[in-house]
């Protein structure tokens, strides 16, 4: 083990101060583990508040805002076309993450972890080199990586690199392009391309799989579908890119759609084609931890890796890459580095796309529930029954369950429409309390409220639902 005379000590190295970082560092410490945040980034707070779930929601607030404006012209209120002003809309954005981000620094300076910023590399299991402003050698008793992920970029020779952003410049909010081409129809594309569609660029989408939102049934997905349709000028799935090349008037287009060229001019192109894990270039290798072929790092439900002296959370410690597993993983490793014996077991962890209309998922989806070759029930509540859906003007949605045929416990829960990412609340805390359908219909829902839908989509899987069409 390397040694230096003016080395730091602490008993608990966080690298990264992201969503799983800080949380990790914030629960260890509240347990009288000594523990120092290591992050590059002068902003704690991690990818999620700097350039991702934060400044993004931030942005899709506004979106939805102009959205509604827009819509109530149908309820016989007109508003005058909105003035948009990109700078004062950048600085509230930032204003937004520069207050949260200091709420972070401020519960960290009070529970006495001390925040390190520079770049972390192992030199072993126990020893971090860091270099930047507060840089130098830090003997750490136990360290858990929490350093997140980046955006996946396609190959310079199909898109040069000057002819496209990420989602962090897409944040960053240069201005506003006339015409905006996205490669991706997953949870960055769609939000991104709603905010921007609102602000007034011509949204189009390139997906390569013959459907956007891969990662959740297709009839979830439809009623977002239906609504993008409206709101972008194109949907291209089932579309690769062929060649990107910067033109006099902006940037040429060329793909390929089930075997036909198209092509297009636009003034930015988005590439939002996934994440992946920023376990390279962080020394590693001088330890036992283990990588996998996609780049996450190995760990056990204790979120231990290979090597006993580390752990690993968050983005590169696998999927899905979302800030609150993160946050769990975070609890789970302090707590077993503080002596207890916590495991990261949940039986269901949301996902949401926060587009209007919102799509969120828990559990199994249908068709995980069909590979895994289950015997199934589905109980489908379609929101055009909903009292308070359509007193929203919202009633395009639905509430769906997939339960489990002989037992009836709850499986899985998707739910497509406004609010749905607060909704799918419910749905995670029954499938984690082991519920059974019948539960959730026999739960008095308040009314005029869209959760009814949990209650009658429930209902439905008898038969017995109250609002449902009788032939
Ligand atoms: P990160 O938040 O990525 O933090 C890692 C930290 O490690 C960074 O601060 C980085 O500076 C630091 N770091 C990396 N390497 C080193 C090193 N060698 N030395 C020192 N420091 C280092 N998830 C949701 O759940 N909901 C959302 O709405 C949502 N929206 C998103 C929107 C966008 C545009 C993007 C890009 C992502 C979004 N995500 C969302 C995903 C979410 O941001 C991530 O899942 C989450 O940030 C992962 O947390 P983490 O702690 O693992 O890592
Ligand atoms: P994604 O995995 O959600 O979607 C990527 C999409 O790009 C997929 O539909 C995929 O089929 C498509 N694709 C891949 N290669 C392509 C190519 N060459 N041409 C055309 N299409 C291609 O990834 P993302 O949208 O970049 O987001 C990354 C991750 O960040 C998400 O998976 C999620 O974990 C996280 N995130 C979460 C939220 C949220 O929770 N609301 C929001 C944003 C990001």
């Amino acid at each position: 083990m390397a040694r230096d005379e003016c080395a730091e000590q602490t008993e608990l190295l966080v690298v990264g101060g992201g969503p799983g970082g800080y949380v990790a560092a914030f629960r260890a410490a509240d347990l009288g583990v000594q523990t120092t945040i290591v992050d590059e980034s002068p902003l704690l707070g991690g990818v999620c508040l700097r350039e991702g779930c934060i400044p993004s929601k931030a942005l899709l607030h506004v979106a939805h805002l102009l959205e509604d404006a827009a819509e109530a012209e149908e309820f016989g209120v007109a508003f005058q076309p909105p003035r948009i002003d990109i700078d004062r809309l950048r600085s509230w954005k930032n204003s937004v993450v520069a207050q949260l981000c200091a709420g972070i620094t401020k519960l960290a300076g009070q529970r006495k972890v001390r925040v390190i910023r520079g770049r972390a590399t192992f030199e072993d299991s126990g020893t971090v080199r860091v270099a930047g402003a507060d840089g130098g050698l830090i003997h750490c008793q136990r360290a858990i990586v929490a350093t997140g992920s980046r955006a996946k970029r396609l190959p310079p020779a199909v898109i040069p690199t000057d002819c496209c952003i990420d989602s962090t410049g897409a944040l960053a909010l240069p201005n506003v392009p006339r015409a905006l081409l996205i490669i991706g129809g997953g949870y960055i594309g769609l939000e991104l391309g709603q905010v921007y569609a609102a602000l007034g660029s011509k949204v189009t989408v390139v997906e390569m799989l013959d459907r956007i939102l891969p990662g959740c049934d297709t009839d979830l997905a439809r009623p977002l579908a239906a609504k993008l349709r409206k709101q972008f000028e194109a949907i291209h799935t089932s579309a690769t890119l062929t060649s990107v090349r910067r033109g006099d008037s902006g940037v040429e287009v060329v793909f390929n759609k089930r075997g036909q060229e198209h092509q297009l001019e636009v003034e930015r192109v988005l590439v939002s084609v996934g994440r992946q894990p920023n376990s390279d270039n962080l020394g590693l290798e001088n330890t036992k931890v283990r990588i996998d072929e996609r780049g996450f790092i190995e760990v056990d439900q204790a979120r231990r890796t290979a090597d006993e002296a580390i752990y690993a959370i968050g983005d590169v410690a696998g999927e899905p890459m979302l800030a609150h597993k993160a946050s769990r993983e975070g609890i789970v490793a302090a707590e077993v580095i503080a002596g207890r014996t916590t495991t990261f077991s949940a039986r269901a962890i949301p996902a949401v796309v926060y587009t209007s209309p919102e799509v969120a998922w828990c559990g199994l989806t249908e068709s995980e529930a069909k590979e895994q070759g289950r015997n199934i029930r589905i109980g489908k509540s379609q929101w055009g029954v909903s009292g308070r859906a359509v007193a929203m003007g919202r009633p395009y949605g639905v509430t769906k369950i997939i339960a489990d045929a002989e037992t009836h416990k709850l499986l899985g829960v998707g739910i497509a429409g406004e609010h749905a990412g607060d909704l799918i609340a419910e749905a995670v805390l029954a499938i984690e309390l082991g519920a059974g359908v019948e539960d959730l219909a026999a739960t008095i829902h308040s009314h005029p409220t869209t959760s009814e839908t949990i209650m009658e989509a429930a209902e439905s899987v008898f038969g017995t639902a109250i609002h449902a069409a009788r032939r």
